[in-house]
């Protein structure tokens, strides 16, 4: 299968692992993969970011309820939000979740962006499992296009070393630990290149946040709500 499906199924086994109620997906873009986690029966609330609302609206409405939705009504509740802003700013409406996804998100900030992302995700958000996948620059060299980058909107492209440094010391600094996988196979022989898509897997060391400690995060509301069902 082609690599985005690959990366997504990497995500539906992950919430087949660890069954979170609440998942958020940062930089969802045209929203197809909550679009697959939305069958999920673990999942009781959705939500989607992204700084570019036309990409979200691109396919929203196949994020409402069919009408057999309301003729044999699930087992359990589920709610689906689309939210427009940026993974550099806080915003309350994205506490309490169980697992974030970043797929494809991370080479597409500005180095400042990239700076507050860490306190957003980790401090602010403190989810109690983070995934992070961006493109492995080494396996450049194996794709036919030979570009720098892979897309022109990457502002970087980490080798293995730069992307497991980054992620090591953010975990460190925010008491996660971290693992690193990857989808995309190197051809035999060529291993030491790694996957073409890298993955951390970023888990809280520490026990949940309880509702208390989250009301001592006073923030306002800074994202713009787009979208809203509730099954
Ligand atoms: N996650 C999707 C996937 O795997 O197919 C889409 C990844 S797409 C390559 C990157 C997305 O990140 C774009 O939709 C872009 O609008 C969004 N994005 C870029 N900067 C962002 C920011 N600061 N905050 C939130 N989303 C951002």
């Amino acid at each position: 299968p082609p690599l985005y499906k690959q990366r997504y199924q990497f995500i539906k086994d992950l919430v087949g692992k660890y069954k979170p109620k609440k998942v958020a997906d940062l930089g969802c873009a045209d929203c197809t993969l909550l679009q697959m986690l939305k069958f999920c029966s673990s999942i009781e609330v959705l939500a989607g970011l992204d700084i570019c609302t036309s990409v979200m609206k691109e396919n929203m409405h196949r994020l409402s309820p069919l009408p057999g939705d309301y003729l044999q009504p699930a087992e359990r509740p589920l709610t689906v939000t689309l939210h427009q802003g940026s993974v550099a700013h806080k915003d309350p409406c994205m506490l309490g979740f169980d697992l974030v996804t970043c797929i494809e998100l991370i080479e597409h900030l500005e180095q400042s962006e990239l700076m507050k992302f860490p306190e957003v995700v980790f401090g602010f958000m403190a989810p109690r499992i983070v995934v992070i996948s961006t493109p492995n620059f080494e396996f450049n060299a194996l794709l036919p296009n030979k570009a720098l980058f892979r897309h022109p909107d990457h502002k970087f492209e980490w080798n293995q070393a730069q992307f497991q440094s980054w992620a090591l010391e953010t975990a460190r600094r925010y008491d996660y630990s971290v693992e690193f996988t990857g989808v995309g196979h190197p051809p035999t022989g060529m291993e030491n290149v790694g996957f073409c898509t890298q993955i951390g897997v970023f888990v809280r060391k520490y026990p949940q946040t309880c509702e208390s400690a989250q009301s001592e995060k006073p923030t306002e509301a800074v994202y713009k709500m787009v979208f809203r069902a509730v099954y």
